[in-house]
């Protein structure tokens, strides 16, 4: 059985995992609708880079390729513990990986999962994996939902497809005003590394929320593509 996180979003419920998402009164059609386009054409501007005049280039938080960051041992292909899939819970057939940005300053999986609970009515924390920024958990660390230990179709993706077989990493952070931190794009990489590598999962096949549905997530400012690519 298929669990469905809820009926397909409203136009302005696209960005469905952000705090920040709005709510528009059911009965304020007009109202909706105009926010709706403001927000799809901006949203589009934001993503994929076509029409991103005059928009800078993200920075990229990275060291440079060869180098380590002095500041943490040298793991670059370290797996968590936590990561692995409990023994006994037979593996999804993971396809896709989603990148989302909570949209809010501060945050974690368990902030997250009292919002998607109690606010959005899902079944629990939407993602699979949050990667903290050191504003409610440690800067760098990964979370690891209860739909990922339970190997369960998430709820971040707004598109059945990739809600079905896309493992949604949310990196706490509003990345259209800053960028993620170096620890945080570490984790993500070497998160990237062991489920692509677990899960046979193509580059090409970890996109980003808004590379699926008009929303701003991850943030303009998300650095893009993410370098040095996971392999
Ligand atoms: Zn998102």
């Amino acid at each position: 059985m298929t669990e469905q996180p809820g009926p397909v979003p409203m136009v302005d419920d696209v960005p469905s995992c952000h705090l920040t998402s709005r709510r528009i009164p059911p009965r304020a059609p007009g109202l909706r609708m105009a926010v709706a386009l403001v927000v799809s054409v901006a949203s589009l501007a934001g993503c994929n880079g076509k029409t991103g005049g005059g928009v800078k280039p993200p920075e990229l938080p990275v060291p440079p390729r060869g180098k380590t960051d002095p500041r943490r041992p040298a793991a670059p292909g370290s797996v968590e513990p936590a990561w692995k899939i409990p023994p006994g819970v037979a593996a999804r057939k993971w396809r896709y990986v989603v990148i989302h940005h909570s949209g809010t300053d501060e945050g974690s999986a368990a902030a997250f999962d009292r919002y998607h609970r109690k606010v959005k009515g899902w079944k629990g924390l939407a993602y699979h994996f949050v990667i903290g920024n050191g504003r409610g958990t440690v800067d760098g660390a990964v979370e690891v939902g209860s739909r990922w230990k339970g190997q369960r179709v998430g709820a971040h993706a707004g598109v059945p497809k990739y809600n079905n077989f896309g493992i949604g990493i949310c990196l706490v952070g509003n990345f259209e005003k800053s960028v993620p931190t170096k620890k945080q794009m570490e984790a993500l990489r070497r998160l990237l590394r062991y489920v692509m590598s677990r899960f046979d999962i193509r580059s090409s096949d970890v996109i980003r929320h808004c590379d699926i549905v008009p929303t701003k997530c991850p943030g303009k400012r998300f650095p893009w593509p993410i370098l040095p690519p996971p392999k």
